[in-house]
Parts: structure tokens; C-alpha cells; sequence
């Protein structure tokens, strides 16, 4: 009994990737004639080995025309089997660290049915099995707002999902691994930056009673905990953790809610290395390497977290900080470097994808961001949950192996989750 329903929850996932692919596939014939910038040198190199290898065994046999028609099956019959072997690799669900997905819903929150007309379908098109949900309170809210409006984000958060039927939230190990396996997307509560805690440790309880499950202590800001990592190579606060932030990081270990080092300063970053047991998580991050701000990780910070076998989500706004090296290929650059330093099983998916919020915004708040932050580049074939089969693609074609696709998709979160929560 018991078998036949783990059969059919996972043909449910089955039907929906091959739904997926199917209109993938299609997408992509459309594409060919209007190629992506990010897959035209992929695919040239693809359609020219091709055509190669076809002539070099009709050679003599066929006219011109008639290679380039077989070439383009063959073209077809190998676009085939690599999106077959996409479908697979998402069989089991993708996993994303880090998604500003409440404060959206907040934001609409007088709209209906949100989460499911205007996320839904591109978390389904990208086979995404759970999204890590992030609290994330703007500074116009704060500090009077910053606590009721983080229970607010986790009301619609539960609301909408209940009203979808086909999301659901997690909070152990075991709801994250039947999400995965089911047609439903899971989401795990987290919080960008502890501002609606204030400075009141009992509050970190009754966040973990809603379901917040990892905690970075800070965005860009400094708040009552510690003091976050700039936009700019040096500059932030040589000084570490608060006292606060220190006693959060020790109630974050002993209630089993993961310390997400995403955004901390240098400082900060080494405190919680040393205060801590567990393996080191960075949701949301790129190398300094290619982006030599403090946001990002660098080499040093790398190698602490494979030291603790943990795991660096990459992240898909901060890959460069030029535009036009802001490409698909770049993404996987940061995940290539990674896992040369430290290994593939400490690498995963952290995209924050970004753009449909940017895009909301007016020219006005644009521009403060510019000044303050920075100017967000988007890849242009990343920059929503339903691009995610383009990653997997991408990967296959760079020649990572599919133990190592599943691990960056799926499998390393699971053993950060295995291992906290
Ligand atoms: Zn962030």
C-alpha cells in the first residue's frame, strides 16, 4: 500500500516535468529562430559538431541539402535526449535557498490568489520541489512596523498556499523530503535580517513556532545583532557580532534552525564560525572571485565552509558586475569555482531571483538602490523559477556528471537539512 502511493505521488511529479518539457520543448523550437543571447554559443558549438559528424559518414553519399535536413534531425535527436535527460535530473525536485517571496505577497496582499496565479506556474515549469521563503523587511517599515510586518508576511504566506492546494509548508526534514516527492512545492520559512526581533531573544521562539527555520542575521544593514557586508571590496565594520547576535547564533544551534551566513560582514562571518558546530550555510551568495565585494565569499570563507561540509547556494543577481558578463555561463562559473575549492557536495542553488521585484519598482527607488547598494544585473535566461531547466541543460553541456547535477539541485540541501532541522 504504502509503495503504491510513493508510486503514484512520484508519477504526479513525473507527468508534471514531462507537461514541462513538452512546453519547454516547444519553447525551444520557437527559440532556435530567435536564439537567446546565453544559449547562442552553446548551440552553435551543438549544431556544428553535428553537422560534422553527419558528413563525416555521408560523405560523398548526399547532397548539401539533404545534409543539413539530417543534421537538423540529428540536432533534434540530441536536443531530445538532453531534455529527456533534464526531465530526470528534476524527477526529484529543485531546491532554492532563497526566494523574497513573502514580502511580495505582503505588498499584493489585497489581491486574491497571489501565489498561485503569478508564481505557481513558473515553479511548476522549473520542477521547483522547495523554495526557501525569506522574511525580508524594507527600511520603510522599520523599526515601529519591522515585527508586525514580518507576522504579516507569514500570515499570507500560510494563506495563500493553503488557498493554491498545491503549495505547502515545511518544517522538518521529513515535510521537505514528501514536498519534494509530491506535485506540491514546499516552501522553508527563513529570515533575511532579524530586525522583527528587535532585540528580544524570546522572539526567536516564537518565530520557530510559525516555522522559520534558518535565520541570516543580517542584509546590508546593521541592526541589533551585527553589522552586514558592504557592496564594495572593504569598508564595513571591523567589529563582529553583538552580544545579541551571538546569543541568537547559540538559541539558533540548540533549536535546530540553520545560521544562514549569507550577507554578514567579515567580521561577523568568522564569529559565527567560531561559535558554531553545525555545517556552515550560505543561502545566497557568488565568489569574490568574480566579484570582489564583501556580500560575496571569499576564497578564505569558501574553504571554512567546506571544512564544515556545508553548503554555498549560488546566487544569480551578484555573478558580475558587468552586464554583459552577467550570462547562464558566468552562473555556473561560481558554481564550477566552488566546487573546485571545496568540492561538489558543497555547492547548491541559492537564486534570489530578483527582477520581478525590481520591476515593480519606480524609477525613484531604482535609483536609491543604485546608490546604496548596488545595480542589480539579471541573467537573462535566470531570472525566474521557470528558467531553471536552463541551468540543468547548461551543466549537462559544461559536463558536470548526474550525481553531481543532483547534488547541486537537490541532494546537498538535503543533507544541510538532514543534519540541522
Ligand atoms: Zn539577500
Amino acid at each position: 500500500m504504502t509503495r503504491l502511493r510513493r508510486t503514484s505521488v512520484s508519477n504526479h511529479r513525473s507527468d508534471r516535468v514531462f507537461r514541462r518539457v513538452l512546453f519547454d520543448r516547444a519553447r525551444d523550437h520557437f527559440a532556435f529562430f530567435n536564439l537567446d543571447p546565453g544559449l547562442v554559443a552553446a548551440r552553435s558549438d551543438l549544431d556544428f559538431s553535428l553537422v560534422r559528424d553527419h558528413s563525416s559518414k555521408t560523405k560523398g553519399l548526399c547532397a548539401h541539402g539533404f545534409d543539413r535536413c539530417a543534421a537538423s534531425d540529428a540536432v533534434m535527436k540530441s536536443k531530445e535526449s538532453i531534455e529527456t535527460q533534464v526531465e530526470r535530473l528534476h524527477t526529484g525536485g529543485l531546491i532554492d535557498m532563497h526566494f523574497d517571496l513573502p514580502m511580495d505577497l505582503y505588498e499584493k496582499r489585497r489581491r486574491p490568489n497571489v501565489l498561485a496565479a503569478e508564481f505557481l506556474p513558473e515553479f511548476e515549469a522549473g520542477g521547483m520541489g522547495m523554495i526557501g521563503a525569506a522574511i525580508y523587511i524594507e527600511d520603510r517599515y522599520l523599526p515601529e512596523r519591522g515585527l508586525q510586518v514580518a507576522l504579516d508576511q507569514i500570515a499570507r504566506l500560510y494563506t495563500e498556499a493553503e488557498q493554491s492546494k498545491r503549495c505547502v509548508i515545511c518544517r522538518t526534514r521529513d515535510e521537505i523530503s514528501r514536498a519534494l516527492n509530491s506535485k506540491q512545492t514546499g516552501f522553508l520559512i527563513t529570515m533575511e535580517g532579524v530586525e522583527p526581533l528587535g532585540d528580544d531573544l524570546d522572539l526567536l521562539r516564537a518565530f520557530y513556532e510559525l516555522g522559520v527555520r534558518a535565520i541570516g542575521l543580517t542584509h546590508a544593514r546593521t541592526n541589533a545583532a551585527g553589522f552586514g557586508g558592504i557592496f564594495a571590496a572593504s569598508g564595513s565594520s571591523p567589529e563582529g557580532l553583538t552580544p545579541f547576535g551571538r546569543e541568537l547564533v547559540r538559541e539558533c544551534e540548540r533549536l535546530g534552525v540553520i545560521v544562514d551566513l549569507a550577507h554578514i560582514n567579515p567580521a561577523g562571518f568568522k564569529e559565527i564560525v567560531d561559535l558554531t558546530t553545525k555545517p556552515l550555510v550560505v543561502s545566497h551568495t557568488n565568489a569574490r572571485k568574480f566579484y570582489d565585494v564583501e556580500r560575496n565569499i571569499s576564497d578564505e570563507q569558501i574553504k571554512m565552509v567546506g571544512q564544515r561540509r556545508g553548503v554555498i547556494g549560488i546566487n544569480s543577481v551578484l555573478v558580475s558586475p558587468a552586464q554583459k558578463e552577467t550570462t547562464l555561463d558566468c552562473y555556473v562559473d561560481h558554481i564550477e569555482y566552488v566546487a573546485g575549492l571545496i568540492g561538489i557536495d558543497c555547492v547548491g542553488i541559492g537564486f534570489d531571483f530578483f527582477e520581478f521585484i525590481y520591476r515593480q519598482w519606480p524609477e525613484s527607488k531604482k535609483k536609491w538602490m543604485a546608490e546604496k547598494l548596488t545595480t542589480p544585473h539579471f541573467i537573462p535566461d535566470l531570472t525566474n523559477h521557470s528558467h531553471a531547466p536552463n541551468l540543468t541543460r547548461k551543466l549537462i553541456e559544461r559536463g558536470f556528471t548526474d550525481d553531481g547535477i543532483e547534488k547541486i539541485l537537490r541532494g546537498n540541501w538535503m543533507r544541510i537539512f538532514d543534519e540541522i532541522l
